[in-house]
This record gives C-alpha cells, structure tokens and sequence, in this order.
C-alpha cells in the first residue's frame, strides 16, 4: 500500500508540474461555444437603450441592455450552459458553484427573470439560474488574426470588424490573464483558457463544447461583414 501511495503521490506531482509546464510554453485558448438545442429563450420584458447616429439612418441599432435578464425556459433538457438567440449566456446555480469553488476569474452572474417554464417542469422543482456574464479582458486580437476595421463612424461609435479567416488568436501582451475573457472585436464569443476547460470538463458540465480558437473558421452560411 506504501509503494502504491507513493506511486500516486508521484504521478499527480509530476502531472501538476507538467500542466505547469504546458501552460508557461504554450498558452492555448478555446472558444466556449453553447450548443442547441435550446434550454432558454428571451422572453418579454427585455427593453434595450437605442443608439440613433445623428449623420447615418442605418447605424441605428440596440445599445446595451437596460432591463434584468428576462427568459422563457423552453426545454425540460436542462443544460448549465445555454444561450438565448440574441447571444445572452444563461448557467444553472450548479454550474456556478463548480466555475466558483475552482476560483474561476473573469464573469460575474446578474439574477434572470423566468417568465414560463415548459410543459411538465414545476417552478419550484426547476433548476436556479443567472445570467452569466464575462469580464475579462482580451483585449484586441493578435494581429496575427488579420481582423481589420471594416467601418467606423466617429458620430455614433458603430464599428465593424472584418470576418476572422484565420481564428483568432489571442495577444498575451493585453490579455488580463482572466479565465473566462472577451475580445474587442467580437465580444459576444467566450474564451476561455486551459484551466476553465479542464474545470467544465471535468466537472461534466452540460451544454458547451470548446474550439480552439486558432481553428475558429467563419461560419458558413453566415454572410461575413
Ligand atoms: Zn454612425
């Protein structure tokens, strides 16, 4: 038994100092992509700050969010990973426990409001949910990404960013080191470092999978900018 723990002790000292190892050369990051089918979708109640350009009609658009998150959960599939169409993040309390006792960095959660559940979920039986949002930093991507600035308009701020061709890769030099991160160019994909992947996956969290974000191709079927 002594040999055996031994054994052991010398296989998870040597992995810990792999891992280590691994993330000092090459820092990989992922996107966390929620999958469908859907668990939530919006519902109503939502309510958006509008951004009219004084110089150019089709600049207007939907700012941020002004309202709580308001959702319908459309699905007894219940998934601690989802997304709503528009793409808000949605996890279940479970979730946030894991993300939370890992010392995950990089979100903070803001209460939903669940306006209907589906046929045979009981509001009190049904799983507590928030709404999750991303804090960290990225900043802009690698110029090794080849994402340009396709248009801006100094009157209202709108900026477009070319497609990204060649994934996106991440530049260490602005990233804040945050587990779970945003770039400026395209805010509404996740990323996320080695160790909130291992930590979804291990924990067995449900409803995500992860792209390498170097391998990110734009999707087809989706006219580029
Ligand atoms: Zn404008």
């Amino acid at each position: 038994m002594g040999t055996q723990m031994r054994r052991n002790w010398k296989f998870s000292n040597n992995w810990q100092e792999c891992e280590r190892t691994l993330e000092s050369r090459m820092a990989t990051f992922y996107r966390l992509d929620c999958k469908t089918p859907r668990f939530v979708e919006l519902s109503e109640g939502n309510d958006w700050e509008g951004i009219v350009c004084p110089i150019n009609e089709g600049h207007q658009r939907a700012g941020c969010r002004i309202t709580q998150l308001h959702i319908d959960i459309v699905s007894r599939r219940i998934a601690d990973f989802s997304t709503t169409i528009l793409p808000y993040v949605v996890i279940t309390d479970h979730a946030l426990q894991v993300l939370t006792s890992a010392k995950l960095t990089g979100f903070r959660v803001e209460p939903v409001v669940v306006h209907n559940y589906p046929k045979g979920m009981d509001q009190n039986t049904a799983p507590k949910l928030w709404e999750f949002v991303v804090t960290g930093d990225g900043g802009f991507a690698a110029a090794a990404s080849e994402i340009k600035v396709k248009e801006h308009c100094n009157y209202c701020g709108l900026t477009r960013y070319t497609a990204y061709d060649h994934g996106i890769k991440v530049d260490e030099n602005t990233y804040d080191g945050s587990d779970f991160f945003i770039i400026k160019e395209y805010p509404t994909h996740i990323l996320v470092n080695m160790k909130a992947k291992s930590v979804i996956e291990c924990s067995n969290l449900s409803g995500c999978t992860f792209i390498e974000s170097t391998k990110l191709r734009w999707p087809e079927g989706v006219v580029k900018p």
